[in-house]
């Protein structure tokens, strides 16, 4: 079986680890390779942080406009091989094949907007701020950062950094999570191809401890990290505390509200959508439904009607809609959830914990889950189930939803869905959530905004994408200046 090397100074390098973890394709439960984990790893993150220090004094004295014409070949190669990254990204992590598309345009999004660098990196000039002294602000890169992603979207999390962090100067290293390293294994086969330093990006594996490795190495200057909410406030203060700057992003619980004069149809199906998309397995899945004044169970029954027709399967069979969750120890946590809420108080209008998926049975299937009524004052309402489950619950009005949705724990995504303008401007102002969704489900910023996240959704400052990821990989240098012949006003 093959072990996965790290790619290291611009060469594929075995692991020092003699640790491996299984990668298992979570439909089939076939082994797809081993990846390197264990203390060792430790190590390798010390040669690629060595290698990337060189590189990174190479790399900071190119152009700008030479650094981004690296990221117009990356574009390129990534469009030429996506139905082969997509194909892999659904046998690794179990989504449908459309979504491993959708997540890899996602992250080609985010190399186009950084190639908008040689603008976004610009500084400001003030001429005569006093009298024959001029003042100006520029970025300059930071040296050596690195990213540790999770595992619903093995591609396109990591490129909410790299390519900015190598666009305004810097080396990076990537981290993926030890379940889903295959597919970057496959982009940095394309990485491998642009004309880079060698080092200036490296791949590592492993988990807990190359992540210590990276949050204690002297030379790494700035970790984004994406995952769950424990482990980012773990990385945020672990890090700051070294003196790192540090974006981390973390889980979620994320509320809808539903007006009744919501147009009811097609708010089901896009509810739908953003419940089981990714098996529920994605930071921005709505996860409980807030029905307004729905007297005559509108919503209620037209949800139902959508979700009970949606098809769950092997994410490669075109026709399905949901694939299976990442590891059996989460469908084992699903189910347990679902029986809690049971237990909780909740009625069951759909249950999808028996699901049997013929040619996959021993996959880590679950079909969709409607629990209703589920009780505001127990855990169940405010724990990140990360599966296909839906929690719904009614409300009066408007004040009520409102003051659910800014009573819990995370802030990641809020959305409303009404027809009502005045309703829609009160609940985007007065929501507490980075994320804001008017009629949408899925409220996914593109690539030229910041992956915001407020609360416990989010230990930073600066997020991901956009301008956000170009100031958080550059540090601002203030420079006052004047010469001589102008100081005694000598022309
Ligand atoms: P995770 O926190 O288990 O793992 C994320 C990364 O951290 C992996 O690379 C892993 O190797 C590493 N890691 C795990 N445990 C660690 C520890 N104890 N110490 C140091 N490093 C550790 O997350 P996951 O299960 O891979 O991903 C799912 C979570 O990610 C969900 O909570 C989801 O909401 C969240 N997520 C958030 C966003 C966002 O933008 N806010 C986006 C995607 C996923």
């Amino acid at each position: 079986m093959e072990i996965l090397k790290n790619y290291i100074d611009g060469v594929w390098t075995p692991s020092t680890s003699k640790e491996t973890k299984d990668i298992v394709n979570p439909a089939t439960q076939e082994v797809l390779a081993k990846v390197p984990y264990g203390k060792g790893t430790q190590k390798d993150v010390d040669l690629a942080v060595e290698a990337a220090s060189k590189a990174y004094k190479e790399w900071s004295k190119v152009p700008v406009l030479k650094r981004v014409q690296v990221l117009y070949r990356l574009k390129t190669l990534m469009e030429d091989n996506t139905e082969v990254l997509a194909e892999i990204i659904t046998k690794e992590s179990g989504k449908t094949y459309g979504e491993s598309v959708g997540e890899i345009q996602r992250a080609i999004e985010n190399i186009e907007v950084a190639c908008g660098t040689p603008m976004l990196m610009a500084g400001d000039v003030i001429e005569d701020i006093a009298t024959g002294i001029d003042e100006m602000m520029i970025r300059q890169p930071l040296g050596v950062a690195a990213c540790i992603t999770p595992f619903n979207f093995p591609s396109m999390i990591v490129f909410w950094f790299l390519p900015y962090a190598i666009a305004t100067g810097n080396a990076f290293v990537v981290k993926p999570s030890e379940k889903v390293p295959l597919t970057m294994m496959k982009i940095f086969e394309f990485i491998d191809q642009l004309d880079i330093p060698k080092g200036l990006v490296s791949l590592v594996h492993g988990g807990k401890d190359s992540v210590d490795a990276i949050l204690e190495h002297p030379a790494i200057k700035a970790v984004s990290f994406v995952g769950s909410t424990p482990v980012a406030r773990y990385i945020y203060s672990k890090g700051t505390a070294n003196g790192k700057r540090v974006q981390a992003q973390g889980g979620a619980k994320n509320p809808v509200v539903v007006l009744p004069d919501a147009d009811i149809e097609m708010s089901a199906r896009i509810i739908a959508d953003s419940v089981y998309g990714c098996a529920g397995q994605r930071c921005l899945a709505a996860s409980t439904i807030i029905t307004v004044d729905d007297q005559k169970r509108q919503i209620k029954d037209a949800l139902y009607e959508t979700v009970k027709s949606r098809t769950t399967g092997y994410g490669l069979d075109r026709e399905i809609n949901m694939g299976p969750v990442i590891t059996p120890e989460s469908k084992t946590r699903i189910t347990g959830l679902i029986q809690k809420g049971i237990d909780e108080g909740a009625k069951v209008l759909l249950d999808g914990r028996n699901a049997s998926i013929s040619g996959y049975e021993k996959g880590n299937f679950l079909n969709p889950t409607i629990l209703e009524n589920v009780a505001l004052d127990k855990e169940l309402i405010r724990t990140e189930i990360f599966g296909p489950v839906m929690s719904l619950i009614s409300m009066k009005n408007i004040d009520d939803a409102l003051k659910f949705v800014n009573g819990g724990n995370y802030g990641n995504m809020a959305c409303l869905f009404t027809g009502s303008g005045a309703n829609a401007r009160r609940f985007r102002n007065e929501a507490d959530a980075g994320n804001i969704g008017i009629n949408i489900g899925v409220a996914a910023p593109m690539a030229q905004f910041p992956f915001s996240g407020w609360k416990d959704s989010f230990f930073g400052d600066l997020h991901g994408q956009g301008k956000h990821a170009i100031e958080f990989f550059t540090q601002t240098k203030v420079i006052i200046e004047r010469w001589p012949n102008i100081w005694s006003r000598k022309f």
